[in-house]
């Protein structure tokens, strides 16, 4: 008998997907999955060549998640060059380290403008794309990158932590407010990540090398999560093989948020 499922290595096959923030880290991994999973894939940045220079077989487009107008350009000339969206997956965001005393208002505005805001207008420029997809009956969806950090109490991450607890709730509202048109809306919530973002981190600490170590040591795995792992787990939800999950939140953690073991 032969299955009603694709077959994960080429499920994108005749889908486009826009990916934000897509040069760098996650969303370069998970642009580059997507298109070996068949899909045609561009990429929304700041800079879209990103920190290697070259953007392969990904069509890129310059846009800054904060500027309404150049979002709007950036994802109508997306779906004009793919032929329509079926996948947008939110991924631009940039990190900020403080308690609630360590940040000024303008700080504060400048991440939410990024992380939340960011999500909302990318989102409502592709919404009627992803609706036309939806009447075609190829099922669109939508994955923002959320973080452990909404969920778990982190230290010295007040600002951060709340504007991906913004991203958690919108995500699930989303969900609920587009599932009758077809469109699906989840999230993942990752632990911390091997990607430049990391490594800017580590290069800005006194050392590095305990540093790494103490992140790696606060998740159970011991070790940092793979930008592969992340992208792998966005391709799942944003595919036909979960098109029954809508308003969830994927944990790619090393069992952070699960697990409840004392660093080794
Ligand atoms: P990264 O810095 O490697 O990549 C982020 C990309 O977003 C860059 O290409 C950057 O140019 C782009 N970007 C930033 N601001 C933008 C803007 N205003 N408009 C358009 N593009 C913009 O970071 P990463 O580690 O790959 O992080 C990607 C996402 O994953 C972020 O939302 C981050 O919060 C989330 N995340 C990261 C980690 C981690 O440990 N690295 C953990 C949990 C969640």
């Amino acid at each position: 008998m032969t299955s009603p499922h694709p077959t994960s290595s080429q499920e994108f096959a005749g889908l486009n997907a826009l990916v934000t923030g897509g040069a760098s880290g996650i969303g370069r991994a998970t642009a580059e999955l997507l298109a070996a999973r068949g899909a045609r894939v561009a990429v929304l940045d700041l800079d879209p060549a990103g920190p290697d220079g070259a953007t392969g077989s990904l069509l890129g487009h310059r846009a800054d998640v904060t500027d309404d107008t150049s979002v709007r350009a950036a994802v109508g000339d997306a779906a004009d060059a793919l032929g329509g969206l079926d996948v947008l997956v939110n991924n631009a965001g940039i990190g900020a380290r403080g308690t609630v005393e360590d940040n000024e208002d303008a700080e504060w505005q400048r991440v939410f403008d990024v992380n939340v805001f960011g999500i909302v207008r990318t989102t409502r420029a592709a919404l009627p794309h992803l609706r036309r997809a939806a009447q075609t009956g190829r099922g669109p969806a939508i994955v923002n990158t959320c973080s452990i950090a909404a969920t778990a109490g982190l230290p010295q991450r007040a600002l951060y932590s709340a504007s991906k607890g913004a991203v958690y709730s919108l995500t699930l509202a989303m969900a609920a407010d587009h599932v009758r048109e077809g469109i699906r809306v989840n999230c993942v919530t990752p632990g911390t990540v091997d990607t430049p973002w990391v490594g800017r981190l580590l290069d800005a600490a006194d050392d590095p090398l305990a540093e790494r170590a103490a992140l790696e040591a606060r998740q159970p795995t011991g070790r940092l999560v793979s930008a592969a792992e992340v992208a792998a787990a966005i391709a799942y939800l944003a595919g036909p093989l979960s098109g029954a999950t809508t308003g969830t939140a994927l944990a790619v953690d090393g069992g952070m948020q699960g697990l409840r073991l004392r660093p080794a």
